[in-house]
């Protein structure tokens, strides 16, 4: 290889969610993509998820089955790592991004190689593997089309499942015509913008590469435990290209990825390209366990990422967005999603589930993050739509509420702090009643200080307030007015008169 390696943007330094959304929606052409392509798989999915009478026992049977691997982690991490090594795969354990992609490059140059091939993978990304790779002078080709669409055109992913959905057809044409070449072969000059036309480009493209690689670098949808097998689904075969020509293959697997047996794999080959691709079943299944002499890779390595996601099972109601299966159907019907596109969120991880599990990834409940990542739980409009089309039952609005509660939490401030303690006054009063009873005549109190039947100011005398009230109650009594206690409360006035008989 003689060309340069080029780094990747990335989404480091993007703005909170409401500025950035704000930008995208001036976007008209990027948001009438997004409608079509959204609209479009979201009637698909519509259709083949009908045809399943048992679709609601399936969805319940992902939730169960994803619940008791989370429950049982650490377990079937090391019935997984075992099996692995029985069937001949080499495993590595990886506290976060840096230990990950050192270890990916240290195979890579342990190979003496200065490019991979890569299965288009979620976690490959979250980590930036390619700009690790950049870094050591090895080259990350992109082999999805869609993908590949991104990468050429210096692009962020804007979907999970179609990186490049905010792209029209005469936008790729331009990005091919203009950056193949420079990485490989060229696109034809009079190549027009037809699908079929711009497929043919990306394969020619693609071929030299499949076939001259020796490193490939995976993602994988599923790993069972039991057996070691690891499973990619996908829909071009650049990924069967990938996970069967090099002779030695690469596969970052965030830990949640696991399933126990091969039976739950026949629950999940159901629910996932029904919710992403709107298909009954993916064209291509590929299924590996080790390493099988003579037949593909030769050497097999697995790295388990944690990366931040034994923090997120740690908290009993944001554990379920490490359920996720990543097929995209919640973004496919979230409203925001569709009018700011993926780009606003700042993450690889966009719309719904990305509201949830980048600040759970980034750790949000146990440091203050910044204002980006706390920007991302109010990214909602809590329709419930993403609960309703998620196959293995994450109840996202929930979640949402219980990140927004630790963002504001994180961030009180003195007007906070007086707020907390009025409502612990109020606990402390309606305890008891005779404390009730306490409170309602302090208040009555207050009547004195009303005028026109309302108190407009602190109740304080006249010549102990400043001109202008400040403070934690100021920002109150400036713009409203309370109304007045009556000077007898009506328990007082019961006590009193006997219940009315003595008045
Ligand atoms: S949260 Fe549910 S609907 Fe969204 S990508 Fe994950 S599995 Fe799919």
């Amino acid at each position: 290889m003689t060309t340069s390696v080029r780094r990747e943007p990335t989404f480091v330094g993007m703005p909170p969610f409401p500025e950035a959304a704000h930008k995208e929606l001036a976007n008209g052409v990027q948001r009438a993509n997004l409608r079509k392509a959204t609209h479009t798989i979201r009637a698909k999915r519509e259709a083949v998820v009908e045809e399943l009478p048992d679709w609601e026992l399936l969805r319940r049977a992902g939730e169960a089955i994803k619940d008791d691997v989370l429950a049982r982690l650490p377990e079937l991490l090391e019935r997984l790592e075992a099996s692995v090594r029985a069937a001949g795969g080499i495993v590595h354990w990886a506290r976060d991004a840096d230990e990950a992609n050192a270890i990916v490059v240290a195979v890579a140059r342990a190979k003496g190689v200065d490019e991979v091939i890569k299965v288009k993978s979620m976690v490959t990304e979250e980590i930036e593997l390619n700009n690790a790779l950049a870094d050591a002078g090895i080259h990350a080709w992109e082999t999805d089309l869609a993908q590949l669409i991104v990468q050429l055109g210096e692009d962020l992913p804007s979907h999970i499942l179609v990186p490049a959905i905010h792209r029209n057809r005469a936008q790729i044409r331009e990005i091919f015509l203009r950056e193949m070449g420079r990485f490989g072969r060229p696109a034809p000059a009079h190549m027009s913008d037809e699908p079929a036309a711009l497929a043919a480009a990306a394969r020619r493209h693609l071929r030299e590469k499949f076939l001259r690689a020796e490193v490939a670098v995976s993602g994988g949808n599923f790993a069972i435990a039991d057996t070691g097998t690891v499973c990619v689904v996908e829909s071009e075969g650049n990924g069967r290209m990938c996970l069967t020509l090099p002779k030695t293959l690469i596969t970052v697997l965030g830990v949640e990825k696991l399933l126990p047996t091969w039976s739950d794999l026949e629950v999940f080959l159901q629910l996932l390209p029904r919710s992403s691709t709107g298909e009954r079943m993916n064209p291509y299944t590929s299924m590996w366990t080790g390493v099988t002499p003579g037949d593909g890779p030769q050497e097999f390595h697995l790295i388990l990422l944690d990366n931040g996601r034994s923090d997120v099972l740690s908290d009993p109601t944001g554990r379920q967005a490490l359920r996720c299966i990543r097929c995209s159907a919640c973004l496919n019907v979230c409203p925001v999603y569709e009018r700011t596109g993926g780009h606003a969120y700042g993450s690889v991880y966009p719309g719904p589930i990305g509201a949830i599990l980048t600040p759970q990834l980034r750790g949000i409940a146990k440091h203050p993050v910044d204002a980006q990542t706390a920007s991302l739980p109010f990214a909602s409009s809590l329709c419930g739509a993403c609960f309703d089309a998620c196959p293995v039952r994450i109840d996202i609005p929930d979640v949402l509420l219980h990140l927004r509660a630790q963002v504001v939490d994180g961030g009180r401030g003195p007007h906070d702090r007086a707020e907390a303690a009025g409502m612990k006054a109020v606990q402390w009063a309606f305890e008891k009643p005779w404390r009730i009873g306490l409170a309602q005549h302090v208040a009555g109190m207050g009547s004195r200080f009303a005028r026109h039947g309302v108190i407009g100011r602190l109740p304080l005398p006249e010549k102990l307030l400043p001109r202008k009230v400040t403070g934690p109650l100021g920002e109150w009594f400036t713009d409203r007015d309370a109304p007045a206690p009556p000077p007898e409360s009506f328990r007082s006035w019961y006590k009193r008169t006997d219940g009315g008989t003595e008045a």
